[in-house]
């Protein structure tokens, strides 16, 4: 369950928060405390204690508003892992994912993604027309892209699943408003309306407002299309409730109802999300759901009660993820605070975004755009150590069980690309530094970028051409992160001779430089030299200094430049600090 889910919620909590956790600590509960370097093994610890039937069912889900973004991935990948996990002890697995998309538009987003992942503000959409489905379900309301999809649900829905496929996994995504309009959600709203005192009672422990007219099942209004609450029981033998189109609150402000009194069956409406959730787990048969902090304290303890005492089933293996924040700030789709799969990808390699939901989900970590190159670090290192390659014990233990689910994902055939076993991750690959990469990303000419690479001895005299080629690849990513961050390496090198207007002394300079760099000094000398020659000469070190950059990059400011000449091609640069070429 992701935080979107909350605005269903009808109060807040006021139960107590829960205890229940699973992480690196799990399994306690069969009293046999197995050590385990991955988390998702203690998980699916817990999971097999339940004695679950096959195939074990794990949950994710998400009201549609906005944005797909990378935050409904923590329970969707940490799902994926223990559901890897399960797999590999033999069990057949089910990962689903709920599009909670009978839950009422409340708010309107501030921003979308059409469907090829453009982000949107709301004013580039027809906002009025949205403006007038507040109250109706996700999947009552058109598409705010046109004919793309059939409905606003099935536009997020399928983006969403989308964005599973580009990491990996094949999760199935299911529409709620389908579970209710094909009848299969009847056994469970059944259930909860003939025990309807009990479930008032239930849950007047956990939310304030629920008195003897308290409804779990809403209808959706057949003449204004809004979810009303005000819902009695007609005949349920028949399968038939009365409402009264009252309206409903969303947030701080009301949507007024039509004052139409009508006749719905149970396929018309909807259950409260406190009803909805557990009534999914019985539906579903779920055995594993994992959810962020704010439902281990909201949601999940009436959900656990109303299973127990009104659905009269066991719970799932509950698994809290702290929240990750983004760029330091917390993630919110309404205030605009998301990253997009997608937009990710062109950042980073898929193993290395699953890396990052490998990790401990008990620890808050933070996505920081402006410092991925520290994420690769980390997951190269992982990667080396899964190779044997780094000396740190706990390293390699967590890499040795993890790092195969980490990189071999399970792409489904539809997507046409096939996934790497991890068997295919060769020992004599080579992982570019992120920040060399994006170094390289400055040259365009491929056989300079390989000569850089050589130079630096990233890349062995004996690589293959297989190897070479895999190891660019991250070149262009990285050179996407310095466009995107705009940072010390969003600076192209210029093929051509760029114009110039030297003056005698700056020319002078940069002839003694080019003569340091042909005796074969490097990098760091060049950089020394630089400053050594502006005194020489009588020049501000600042100008020789933006000269060399006019000449490189057609810039005034780069990064630091001898360093970056001591990369290049050594008669390269003689050549060019000559403006011979
Ligand atoms: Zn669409
Ligand atoms: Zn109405």
């Amino acid at each position: 369950m992701s935080s979107e889910q909350t605005p269903d919620q009808d109060a807040d909590a006021t139960g107590p928060p829960s205890g229940s956790t699973a992480g690196s600590d799990a399994g306690d509960g069969g009293g046999e405390d197995e050590f385990h370097a991955f988390w998702a093994d203690a998980v699916a610890d817990e999971v097999e204690e339940r004695d679950p039937n096959e195939p074990i069912v794990i949950k994710g889900g998400v009201s549609p508003s906005g944005i797909p973004h990378l935050g409904h991935f923590n329970e969707i990948l940490r799902g994926h892992f223990v559901g890897e996990v399960l797999r590999e002890r033999g069990h057949e697995v089910r990962q689903v994912f709920t599009s909670d998309d009978r839950d009422p538009l409340r708010k309107l987003p501030r921003r979308l993604a059409d469907a090829d992942w453009n982000v949107v503000e709301l004013g580039d959409v027809d906002a009025g027309a949205l403006g007038k489905n507040l109250g109706k379900p996700y999947t009552a309301i058109p598409d705010p892209f046109g004919d793309c999809h059939d409905s606003y649900g099935e536009h997020f829905a399928d983006l969403l699943a989308g964005a599973a496929e580009l990491v990996d996994v094949p999760v199935e995504v299911l529409s709620n408003t389908e579970l209710y309009q094909s009848g299969e959600f009847e056994p469970e709203i059944r259930t909860i309306l003939e025990n309807v005192d009990t479930a008032r009672e239930v849950l007047s422990e956990y939310q304030d407002s629920v008195d003897a007219g308290y409804s779990p099942f809403r209808v959706v209004c057949e003449e204004c299309g809004i979810v009303t609450t005000d819902v009695t029981v007609a005949d349920l033998e028949e399968g038939t409730v009365a409402y009264e189109c009252t309206g409903i609150t969303a947030g701080d402000r009301e949507i007024e109802g039509c004052g139409h009194s009508g006749e719905a069956t149970l396929r018309d409406g909807k259950l409260s999300w406190r009803f909805e959730w557990p009534a999914q787990w019985s539906l579903l048969g779920v055995d594993f759901e994992p959810f962020g902090k704010d439902h281990a304290e909201g949601s999940w303890p009436s959900g656990e009660d109303i299973a127990r005492n009104v659905l009269d089933i066991q719970p799932p293996v509950p698994m809290t993820y702290e929240w990750f924040t983004l760029n330091g700030e917390p993630l919110s789709s309404s205030a605009g605070n998301v990253v997009t799969v997608p937009e990710v990808l062109e950042l980073l390699e898929p193993e290395v975004l699953r890396y990052f939901f490998a990790l401990d989900p008990n620890k808050a970590r933070d996505f920081d755009i402006s410092r991925l190159d520290q994420l690769v670090d980390d997951f190269d290192r992982f990667e080396r150590a899964y190779f044997g390659e780094v000396d740190d014990e706990e390293l390699t233990r967590f890499a040795e069980r993890a790092y195969p689910f980490v990189v071999a994902g399970r792409r489904p055939a539809a997507s046409g690309t096939e996934s790497r076993p991890v068997e295919e991750v060769k020992e004599d690959r080579v992982r570019l530094p992120y920040t060399f990469a994006s170094v390289l990303g400055m040259v365009e000419d491929r056989d300079l970028r390989v000569q850089m690479a050589r130079n630096e001895g990233h890349i062995p005299e004996d690589a293959g051409e297989d190897v070479i080629e895999d190891a660019l690849a991250r070149v262009e990513r990285a050179r996407a992160w310095a466009e995107r961050c705009d940072n010390a390496y969003n600076y192209r090198l210029q093929t051509d001779l760029p114009e110039v207007d030297l003056d005698e002394a700056e020319r002078t300079a940069l002839d003694d430089l080019a003569d340091f760099v042909a005796a074969g000094n490097d990098g760091e000398a060049i950089q020394g030299r630089i400053y050594e020659l502006a005194e020489e000469h009588g020049l501000e070190t600042g100008d020789l200094f933006a000269a060399g950059y006019k000449l490189f990059f057609d810039k005034t400011q780069g990064p630091r430049l001898g360093e970056f000449m001591g990369e290049l091609d050594r008669s390269f640069v003689v050549e060019r600090l000559r403006r011979e070429g």
